[in-house]
């Protein structure tokens, strides 16, 4: 057979009828609807167990596109992407300077939480060309009835649109202490009963605020969210993701950790309480991050040239998402990672009633209690180590509730593979701080950090001290050699390489200013 494209040596197809193919497209684009409406929901099969920069960083990489179905519709959407771009330089262009300025939100096709507003480049476009469509410019005005236009036209004020947005711009009238977001220049519309809520929380956030000012204290985060992150919060909320967001209950160094109400996902409905963690956006130690490759042969510089400090920081939110995942397989008590978008992450709550388990280092517990919590410690370090191949790297008290008679671990990001070039000296540093907690609270037997060790990694390595830690870097490093002889396994090293770089950088800049890393952990609790 032959055909304008060429010859055709195979069988020819089945022939179809023309109603077949139709109901076929007509249920691909459905579905692909659904996919595109749905959160970017991190779901336990979805995260491998290794993170692989190479495939994190190209957005959709980690999908199989082996099937069509899935290519085809990778490729809408990159046509949408391109789509919204062309738009939006439509709308700047046309509102220029303005300050009243018109949102062409509504002719983008694609759904928000696909977009990657922050890598967007507005193309150019002629400075000849004209913009043909015609916007609305005004809102309609009502009469005494309530209503405007006319016959089929007529549209009254409670009309779901109309009213949305009238609620959308009410929001920009909150008190300026409430903050909404970066709502202005966007068509928002909003539900009622968001309105409603968000316009009670505003009240009693008022009042709060007025509070605070007499005790003369103030809480930073409120002031630590940028707008971004205000955003897409607030999206959240708007979408039902989250039913309401209660407050901060933690402000770390790189991070804010906030309580939530689960609202529902993908139709399935969250945990009642959630923690919502945000990662800074604001850390200046990324901004130089291509030093931290130079010089070193093992991590190709290409991988971190494209990278911005925002990307770098999305994706602390995703390897703790994924290393929480890998843990909650082996049945490990953590929190269970709900969503995550960008730098925030959404994990169901350890506590009850909007206060948080307490950190072991906190938590009054008897002996007997401590000694469970010991033997507990014991038994997650193995399976940390042996089932998820994991290292937590900042295990404490810290890092460590009680919760239910159980020790909950949290705060993973930082949580590397066991093939990590520093996996061996981090799991030593864990053991350390592991048994000075628990000696120093009259536990019985507590292991040295060198019985730790061995017990934990089923090694026997000897000596004590800095004898022991020289031992512990000379297996890592043996043992990263070896395996950094397969290039395929380098890639997978510099997330946690750079990580870890900034980690150090950042210890030795407090040491330098007289504090040290628990110091300032108690200070900032102290603040809380
Ligand atoms: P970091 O120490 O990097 O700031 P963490 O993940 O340790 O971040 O979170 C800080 C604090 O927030 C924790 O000490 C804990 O009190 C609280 N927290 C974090 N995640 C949860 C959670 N899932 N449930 C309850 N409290 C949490
Ligand atoms: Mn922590």
């Amino acid at each position: 057979m032959s055909s304008p494209w060429g010859k055709v040596t195979s069988d020819p197809v089945e022939p179809r009828s023309f109603q077949d193919v139709m109901s076929e497209q007509l249920a691909a684009d459905l579905e692909e609807k659904e996919v595109l409406k749905e959160w970017e929901l991190v779901s336990q099969a979805e995260v491998a167990p290794e993170i692989n920069l190479a495939t994190l960083t190209s957005g959709m990489g980690s999908e199989d596109t082996k099937d069509d179905h899935m290519l085809a519709q990778l490729l809408q959407m990159e046509f949408d992407k391109e789509h919204d771009l062309e738009v939006k330089a439509r709308e700047k262009k046309y509102n220029g300077d303005s300050k009243v300025s018109l949102s062409f939100e509504n002719y983008r096709t694609l759904h928000p939480a696909y977009r990657d507003e922050e890598d967007e480049v507005v193309p150019n476009l002629d400075e000849d060309y004209e913009v043909e469509m015609k916007w609305d410019e005004k809102p309609p005005t009502f009469n005494s009835q309530g209503t405007s236009g006319k016959g089929k036209d007529m549209i009254t004020k409670h009309d779901s649109s109309v009213c949305g947005r009238r609620n959308a711009s009410r929001m920009m009238e909150f008190p300026p202490e409430f903050e909404v977001g970066d709502g202005e220049g966007m068509d928002m519309k909003l539900p009622n009963h968001v309105y409603n809520k968000l316009k009670l929380h505003s009240i009693a956030e008022n009042k709060r605020s007025q509070k605070l000012h007499e005790k003369k204290e103030h809480s930073t985060a409120e002031q630590a969210m940028d707008p971004r992150t205000r955003l897409l919060l607030y999206k959240m909320v708007n979408s039902l993701v989250l039913d309401s967001v209660s407050g901060s209950i933690s402000t770390g160094k790189e991070s804010v950790v906030f309580h939530a109400y689960g609202g529902e996902i993908a139709g399935e409905a969250m945990p009642k309480e959630v923690a919502i963690k945000v990662f800074k956006t604001t850390l200046n130690e990324f901004k130089n991050r291509e030093k931290y490759i130079h010089g070193d042969h093992r991590f190709s510089r290409d991988d971190f040239k494209k990278q911005n400090p925002r990307k770098i920081i999305k994706m602390w939110a995703m390897k703790e998402a994924a290393n929480l995942n890998r843990m909650k397989k082996f049945d490990l008590q953590c929190p269970v990672v709900q969503v995550q978008r960008k730098h925030i992450l959404v994990m169901s709550f350890i506590g009850e009633e909007q206060k948080p388990a307490p950190k072991l280092k906190d938590a009054v517990m008897s002996v007997e209690d401590l000694e469970d919590a010991y033997s507990q410690t014991l038994e997650f370090m193995k399976t940390m180590q042996h089932k998820c191949n994991l290292v937590h790297a900042d295990l404490s008290e810290y890092n460590m509730l009680w919760w239910q008679e159980k020790v909950w671990v949290i705060d993973v990001s930082q949580a590397v593979d066991t093939t990590h070039p520093l996996a061996m000296e981090f799991l030593h540093r864990d053991c350390t701080n592991v048994s000075k907690f628990f000696r120093s609270g009259g536990v019985h037997q507590v292991k040295t950090p060198e019985e730790l060790f061995n017990y934990v990694t089923g090694l026997d390595i000897s000596g004590e001290g800095a004898d022991f830690v020289a031992q512990v870097r000379r297996y890592d490093k043996e043992k990263s050699e070896e395996y950094l002889l397969c290039p395929t396994n380098r890639k997978q090293f510099s997330f946690d390489f750079f990580f870890d770089k900034s980690q150090r950088e950042r210890a030795e800049a407090l040491k330098e200013v007289g504090f040290s890393d628990s110091e300032e952990e108690e200070i900032e609790n102290k603040n809380n």
